[in-house]
């Protein structure tokens, strides 16, 4: 049996937590991920399903993508691909100028073009999505059989039980019921675990005082508000799958996400997503705020119903030349706030760790603030722990070769 005290919880279960897990296991050591999403894992590469009137729309209202860019995400991906995890995006990719109406596709061949931008799509690399939804990469890799997950489990503390071990507080399941593990060491897979006023916010104990949650602390997020909207096949004509958007205040970036592959809907309609710029997500949440009096403020679905209307308005302006139809009517729209979409400041540690006290943190804070970077600093944290522990915490179970 592997010692339940020899294991590495991880709090957070998107790519970055995800990938450290995977990274542990790897190196033999056992993992237990906790995750409070009550859809499971996945954090911001999730997606949102709705039954609209016999339909089920389906929306990738976070990640859209992942460029792999760099050869460690590249060597994973390849992976991913073949376990049918993700697939490449071969669609009309590039760049909307809402100024001036153009669109210029990405070129996978030219010269390394700046990543600056929605995500780099303009930047070198490949790009690929989930299949047949976002979602399915990070349920992909937290369906390892020798990965212990608690999803819909908010951790609440932390604190240290003698020199070698922590004792993790959380609430588990639909119930909240409090329970407790124990642990050799722990990885911060999200901002939000020190975060006053955030939903994910951790009773810290002496680990408040580590270097690790002191640089986590720095780091703030930009907001951004995902649109989702259900429109007519063919009612937008614009020869574009997925583009980068210059030119617009309100909007950074659009998707035809019915046109990423697994997603070919046969009822005659097409899911689209846009992305708001940070400015205008700025102006929104200065009209129905983030925290009030210190307190995380749970976005209200009427607010959602509210906010939608003005960021589709935006979008079908900067579709509109492309177009040459009337505005259509969507079936369906709706809004999605995510109050830290981005990070603000990035840290240029690969990932952060305090290996005397076996804590880490990994995130997409560090290097990249995007699904790459988030991937990147999760193996890097998982490196950190390992060369930490040492061969003691490797359990002899998992070592013999189960993975
Ligand atoms: C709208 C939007 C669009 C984006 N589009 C792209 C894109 O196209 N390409 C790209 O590369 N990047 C994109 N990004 C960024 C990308 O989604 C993130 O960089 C990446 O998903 C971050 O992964 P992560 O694991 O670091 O964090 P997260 O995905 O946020 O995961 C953190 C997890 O920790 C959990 N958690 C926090 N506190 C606790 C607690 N106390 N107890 C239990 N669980 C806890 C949360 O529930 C969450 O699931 C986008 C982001 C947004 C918001």
């Amino acid at each position: 049996m592997v010692a339940q005290d020899r294991t590495v919880a991880v709090i957070g279960g998107g790519l970055a937590g995800l990938s450290a897990a995977h990274g542990l296991l790897q190196q033999g050591m056992a993992v237990e991920v906790y995750d409070m999403g009550k859809r499971g894992p996945g954090g911001r590469s999730s997606t949102r399903r709705v039954d609209h009137e016999g339909s089920c729309l389906q929306f990738d209202h976070g990640c859209q993508f992942i460029r792999a860019s760099d050869p460690a995400v590249q060597e994973n991906i390849q992976e991913w691909e073949r376990k049918g995890y993700v697939q490449q995006w071969d669609g009309r990719l590039g760049l909307l100028d809402a100024h001036t109406g153009t669109f210029t596709e990405r070129s996978t061949s030219g010269p390394d073009a700046s990543p600056s931008g929605f995500c780099g799509i303009m930047g070198p690399g490949d790009i690929y999505v989930g299949v047949p939804s976002m979602d399915a990469l990070c349920k992909g890799l937290a369906s390892h059989p020798n990965l212990q997950s608690h999803w819909g489990s908010r951790v609440t503390g932390i604190s240290r039980l003698g020199d070698d071990a922590w004792e993790v507080q959380y609430e588990a399941g639909r119930e909240a019921t409090p329970a407790t593990g124990r642990h050799s060491a722990v990885i911060l897979a999200d901002i939000m675990t020190v975060r006053q006023g955030s939903p994910g916010v951790l009773d810290l104990g002496e680990a408040g005082a580590s270097p690790v949650v002191q640089q986590l602390r720095t780091v703030t997020g930009s907001p951004v508000f995902s649109l989702m909207v259900c429109l007519e096949k063919g009612a937008v004509d614009a020869p574009i799958d997925g583009a980068s958007v210059a030119g617009c205040d309100v909007i950074q970036w659009v998707a035809r996400d019915s046109s990423k592959p697994g997603r070919e809907r046969s009822d005659g309609l097409d899911c689209w997503v846009a992305m708001t710029t940070e400015a205008y997500a700025q102006q929104l949440l200065a009209e129905a705020l983030l925290t009030r009096d210190g307190a995380y403020v749970a976005q209200s679905q009427q607010y959602l119903s509210d906010v939608a209307p003005r960021i589709w308005e935006a979008l079908w302006r900067a579709l509109q030349p492309f177009s040459g139809v009337e505005r259509p009517t969507p079936v369906y729209m709706h809004a999605q706030r995510w109050g830290s979409g981005f990070k603000a400041n990035l840290l240029p540690e690969a990932c952060l760790s305090d290996r005397q006290l076996g804590i880490a943190a990994c995130g997409d804070f560090c290097v990249e603030s995007s699904a790459q970077g988030a991937v990147l600093s999760g193996l890097a944290a998982a490196r950190a722990l390992h060369e930490a522990l040492g061969d003691s915490s490797v359990t002899t179970e998992l070592s013999r070769g189960l993975l």
